[in-house]
């Protein structure tokens, strides 16, 4: 368990608006605090998130939404970032990606969060896939869990934080109004500190290694 998350700059890999909130929205919050650059990259638009909406229109409302949430977390609208691959495709777009790949140049990152390759939606494990395609330069990865629980290393002291977090996961209606995973999403938290007796009270867990550790796990459990 860590009070403070390490890394200067930060880099947040998000397949759709929300999945950074849902998976390491308090360590964010906690990165800011601490005065270091975060910029989080949104994969695609989540254009396909609003059942019986246009995708435009879907889009266009996430992307506010995203900017709202993000500014919970202390996070500027400047630093964030739309690659606008297909929701629900990335799979098919997780090749060599020159966009992607100057957004990682420009962020510099010395640490990287992405939904883990544990994750059963399509579109978060190939998320996975295109970083490792497109990866130059080792990092340090921490790996969140959105939909999927993952095996953890290491766990973020959320507790104080925890307010600005479901803050932030409010601005998301769109996706609550679809399915309310506010309780769901904190109750993991919740249950990641559990163990411990008193504080905290709140925690996110995390696969935590280098670069070169991850894609190697990730290969040999395949
Ligand atoms: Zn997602």
């Amino acid at each position: 368990m860590v009070e403070k998350p390490e890394g200067q700059r930060v880099l947040v890999i998000a397949p759709h608006p929300d999945d950074d909130v849902i998976g390491c929205g308090g360590t964010i919050r906690l990165h800011r605090r601490l005065g270091h650059s975060v910029f989080i990259l949104y994969l695609s638009d989540g254009e396909r998130g609003i059942k019986n909406m246009n995708p435009i229109k879907t889009a266009e409302l996430r992307r506010v939404e995203a900017v709202r949430s993000s500014g919970h977390l202390d996070v500027p609208e400047e630093n964030l970032f739309h690659l606008h691959l297909r929701d629900g495709d990335i799979i098919n777009q997780s090749g060599t990606n020159y966009d992607f790949r100057s957004i990682l140049e420009k962020a510099n990152p010395d640490i990287i969060y992405l939904p883990s390759f544990c994750e059963t939606h399509r579109d978060h494990y190939a998320a996975n896939i295109l970083l490792k395609n497109n990866l130059v330069r080792g990092a340090t990865i921490a790996a969140y869990e959105v939909w999927t629980p993952l095996i953890p290393n290491r766990l973020v002291n959320i507790s104080s934080v925890i307010d600005d977090k479901r803050n932030a996961l409010l601005e998301h209606a769109s996706q609550l109004k679809e399915l309310d995973y506010l309780d769901a999403a904190l109750s993991l938290n919740r249950y990641r500190a559990a163990m411990f007796r008193k504080e905290p009270r709140y925690a996110e867990a995390f696969i935590y290694c280098t670069s070169v550790q991850y894609f190697e796990l990730m290969m040999s459990v395949e």
